[in-house]
This record gives C-alpha cells, structure tokens and sequence, in this order.
C-alpha cells in the first residue's frame, strides 16, 4: 500500500526506509506487522503513561461507547464530564476552579491564553494582551501556541507571523533576575506568562529549579500578570510528584492538562481555571463577557471516561509513588553513561533521563536511532540527545535493559 500520510515531525529523509506500521500495543511495548516488539520509551510522545491495554481503560472505554458517545457541552452536561471537573478541581492545591475541557495540549493552550486575555478585557483593563512564554519553550503547533512558545528548530517558517513581544530567558544559571526584569517592564501590557513547569520538553529537556518557577509565581502576583502552567507533558507523575509545579508549592491560575490526563487513551485535554478569574466571565454586568470559544468535542464523553478510569489508575496503583522510586534507579543506572566519551552531559528529572551527546555526534544520531530500533527500542532524539521517558509502569528489568542498550550503542559508534 502507499503511504498517503502528510506525518507530523517526520523527515522526508526518514521516509526513504519504510515506516513501522504498529497494529498492537501491549504494556510497554508496541508491535508491527511483522510480529517485531519495541519498547515505547518515549511514551507514545509522552502521553502512555500506563502503557498500553490497560484492562481498566480500556474497559471504560467500551461500556461508555455504548452508553453515550457523544453529547456537547454547550449549555449541556454529562455525568462524565461533571464528574472530571470536579475531580480536576480538587487535585489543584486549591479547588475553586471550573476547567474547560478540549482535545489536544494545544487547544487547552489556546483556551488558557484566550482566557487570560479576556479576563483582562472583562475587568476593563484591556490593554493587557501580551502572553509571554520562556525562550525556546513548547505550547503545541498552533499558531496562537506558536506566539508563546518557540521552538527554533522546528518553527523558523513562522516566525513572522507570530508576535513575540518579550521572552523570558530560560534560567540557566537558575537566577531569576533577568525574568523578573522582564515581567518588570512589560507588566502594563502583559496579560499572562506561561511556562513549562521544570522541563522544557520539546528543547531537548531542558531543567531548571523549583525555586525559579516560585519566584516566577511570586512575581506575577506581586505585578498583576496572570501565571499559566503548561503541565501537558509533566503532569501526572512524570516528575515524581502529580504535577512538576508541585514541586515549587505554588497555585498557578490556570494549569493546562493533556497527554497523561487520558494516559493516551483519548484526545483530551483540559485548562483547569481558577474562580476569580472564572467568574469574571459574566454575561450579568454592563457589557457580555462570554466565554465565546469551544470545540466540537469539549468534554467529549468517551475521553472524560478514559480520563476518569486513568486517574483512578493512577491512584489505586500510586503511580506517581512508583515513578518517583523508579526514577531514582534509571539515575543510579544511567549515571555511568556521563563517562562515555561522546557524552556531553547525562541529566534527570523524575522519570525523565536524558543523554546529551557531544554536537560532533550529530551526523551519527539517525544511525544510532536506527540502530536501537533495530533492537526493539523506539528512542526519538531531539537534535544530539538521546531520553527516556518510559511509561511511569516500566518494570526495573526493563528500563536496566534499555538504558544497557542505549550505553551499547553509544559505545559502538563513538
Ligand atoms: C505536547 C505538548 C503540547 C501540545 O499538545 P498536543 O496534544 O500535541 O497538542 C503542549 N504543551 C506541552 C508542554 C507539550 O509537551
């Protein structure tokens, strides 16, 4: 058959092999059509976090199919999505909030940043209408998330069309001056700031401290800019801790979900808003401030049902608990590899493990993809770094023998 797919984030390069065609997942594994397994490492781009065929999802998910597939959320509701909205709200540190629920990371993006610019119009000052977002940070591949987060690499083709006002500089040195500097300035027009909590995912898995996101917090109260918290990819236990905000002990306005929300089950994803800023959205004042803005499958039934039986999941199995004590072992298991001569760097973050190889290793990497595909392990490198992000299930058996590959076939080519 042909391939008739315009791919997302795929090479025409990588097109001349012929791509695996996955007709099964299982666990930690997926498999192709010729019977061939591979881990998933990265999580099915970081959102299986369960793994795949997971008995209890996957049974949500049958009986809510044939219950009610699909009812909107205009001026409706749905025992799912009620019961999701609650749940969301009391996993925040403090549960006064209603959420607005979409279906990729980038329309609970666009929501939130939608959000945060007309709270500002609804409480008469509409001249703040900048949202801000940290250099080189990722908020998904629409264009309003493209204005606050930029990825070089991957967006160069739309840099005219993207307002980018300000930039706070990623905190290197973990000093949060230069930011403060910034938020200073512009604070008359901003609007909003959003971040990724602790990790700048797309990047290449760049980390910066708890104690910089705090003062971020700080700082946006102290000057009236309102903090959005894009916990697409960090949520849910990929951090060691339920959120990667958690770590910093502070209570964003808005916090955006998606990805692990449904372990990757379903499209769904979420920005969960916190009421003062909600109930600015009045139609009962001098002038509509309506929420005009939705989409088709808002709280869709069948996703609300994924996201229920995960988060149950997550509970009932202490998924975050596991990962924040198997994270501790890939450490212990992949510090040995900062010593490989083309390794440039070796760093963590909860589950996260990243191998940062020298920039001369550059023209070796889609071989070394290739070659650790051979032997069953789907890594996705981002430029020279080779990561984990496995399913938070992995047994220590299988992440040793992973991490033991990845070592191997560095070894083999530098
Ligand atoms: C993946 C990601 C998004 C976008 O999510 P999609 O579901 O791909 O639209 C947004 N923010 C972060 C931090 C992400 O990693």
């Amino acid at each position: 058959m042909t391939n008739k797919i315009f791919h997302p984030y795929t090479t025409f390069s990588a097109l001349r092999n012929k791509l695996p065609n996955m007709v099964r997942g299982e666990g930690i594994y997926l498999f192709d059509d010729d019977g061939n397994k591979y881990v998933d490492i990265v999580s099915s781009w970081w959102a299986c976090a369960l793994g795949h065929g997971h008995p209890k999802v996957v049974k949500a998910i049958q009986e809510q199919t044939a219950i009610l597939q699909h009812s909107i959320t205009g001026s409706l509701t749905h025992p799912n999505v009620l019961a999701l909205a609650e749940r969301l709200a009391n996993l925040m540190p403090t549960p006064d909030r209603h959420t607005v629920f979409a279906s990729d990371g980038c329309s609970a993006v666009e929501a939130a940043l939608k959000i945060a610019i007309q709270y500002w119009y609804n409480i008469d000052r509409p001249e703040k209408t900048w949202v801000i977002g940290m250099d080189q940070g990722y908020h998904g591949d629409s264009l309003g998330a493209l204005g606050a987060g930029f990825v070089d690499g991957f967006h160069k083709p739309y840099e005219k069309v993207v307002p980018h006002p300000a930039k706070l500089p990623f905190p290197a040195a973990g000093d949060f001056g230069p930011s403060r500097q910034v938020i200073e300035r512009h604070k008359d027009k901003l609007a909003a700031v959003i971040v990724e909590p602790l990790c700048l995912g797309s990047a290449g898995m760049k980390i910066y401290s708890a104690d910089y996101l705090k003062q971020l917090a700080d700082c946006c109260a102290e000057h009236d800019v309102l903090l959005i918290i894009d916990e697409v990819a960090m949520g849910f236990g990929r951090t060691g801790k339920r959120f990667a905000f958690n770590h910093a002990g502070i209570d964003p306005d808005i916090v955006c979900l998606g990805k692990g929300l449904t372990a990757g089950y379903m499209p769904l994803s979420a920005a969960v808003v916190k009421d003062s800023i909600y109930s600015t959205f009045t139609d009962e004042g001098e002038k509509d401030c309506t929420f005009y803005h939705g989409n088709t499958y808002a709280g869709h039934p069948i996703g609300c049902a994924a996201a229920l039986a995960a988060l149950d999941i997550y509970e009932a199995e202490g998924t975050v608990e596991r990962g924040a004590e198997m994270a501790e072992k890939m450490k212990l298991w992949m510090l040995p590899l900062a010593e490989l001569d083309c390794v440039k760097e070796v760093r963590f973050l909860g589950m996260i493990g990243v191998v940062e190889l020298k920039p001369e290793t550059k023209p070796l990497i889609a071989e070394m993809k290739q070659a650790l595909f051979k032997q069953g392990y789907l890594f996705r490198p981002l430029g020279t770094m080779f990561y984990l992000m496995p399913p938070l299930v992995i047994s220590d058996d299988e992440l040793k023998a992973a991490i033991y590959a990845l070592q191997q076939t560095i070894e083999e080519f530098c």
